[in-house]
């Protein structure tokens, strides 16, 4: 029995599977994609109960979750705590956005602002917590699927959830951006000397920000073999320094690249 089938069972005996959105280092800018993802094809309080969701719902839940959403990255030993409890109590857990993929936006901090933080020099929202560099959900406990994009899209979210409740799991391709960037007829930033990351990122947006005058971040994660050293080439052609290239990629991918260091310094 899928998902889908099981859940709709129990809605018919009014017990709808139960939902917690889980926000933990993030700016809140995907769970406003998910509140407004009522009056789309897909209406989340019809489909769940939602019972827990900071900027949406009062009180916190210690019930089963039959589907956990995890907004943000683990800045904090008491947020992996917290996460470890979740997942004892989750059926199946989604990492929604970059930060919760990648360590995204907070996965930036270099680390003498985590010293600082741990050192408790960073005020009072951080005294009492015991600072971590920031990482992806995935480093703490088993993901089960999860939605790219900084923020997430209405697009990519009701396709995730969509394709969760029939019992699957969502699969995204491994084309670059620069595949979806040429059908929209778009002239390559790179020639316009350009840093433009879409060769290297895993697409499925659309090539948005290339189609609206923004260069490609790397906000839905790099490709699996991520092709940097021919991404540099192309970029030097164009005199661009390598150093923007890499400042650009480590935006929301920076945690990548520290692991990949440390595990060198071994
Ligand atoms: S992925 Fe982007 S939009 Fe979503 S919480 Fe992180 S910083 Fe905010
Ligand atoms: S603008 Fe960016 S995404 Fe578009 S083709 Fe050039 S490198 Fe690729
Ligand atoms: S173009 Fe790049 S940075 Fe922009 S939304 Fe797509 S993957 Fe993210």
């Amino acid at each position: 029995m899928s998902k889908l089938e099981e859940y709709t069972l129990r809605a018919k005996r009014g017990d709808k599977p139960t939902l917690v959105y889980a926000e933990l280092g993030s700016c809140d800018g995907c769970s406003m994609v998910i509140v407004n993802l009522d009056g789309t094809l897909l209406d989340l309080n019809n489909v769940f109960d939602i019972k827990q969701m900071r900027i949406a719902i009062r009180g916190v839940y210690d019930g089963p979750i039959d589907v956990l959403m995890v907004e943000g990255a683990v800045t904090c030993e008491e947020e992996a705590e917290e996460l470890r409890e979740f997942r004892a109590r989750a059926d199946y857990v989604i990492a929604v956005g970059a930060c919760a993929e990648l360590g995204g936006i907070p996965g930036m901090a270099p680390p003498f602002a985590v010293k600082r933080a741990q050192e408790g020099k960073f005020g009072a929202h951080v005294q009492g917590q015991r600072p971590i560099a920031p990482r992806p959900v995935a480093e703490i406990i088993k993901v089960d699927a999860v939605i790219h994009g900084c923020p997430i899209t209405t697009a990519d979210a009701v396709r995730a959830i969509r394709i969760i409740l029939a019992g699957g799991r969502p699969d995204y391709t491994d084309r670059p951006v620069c595949a979806e960037c040429v059908l929209q007829d778009n002239g390559c930033l790179l020639f316009e000397g350009r840093a433009c990351l879409g060769a290297v990122t895993r697409a499925g947006c659309n090539a948005y920000c290339p189609s609206n005058g923004g260069f490609c971040w790397a906000c839905r994660g790099l490709l699996p073999d991520a092709p940097l050293n021919a991404l540099y080439n192309v970029a030097k052609v164009h005199d661009i320094p390598q150093a923007e290239v890499d400042r650009k990629l480590r935006m929301a991918n920076q945690r990548h690249f520290t692991l990949i260091e440390e595990k060198e310094k071994k």
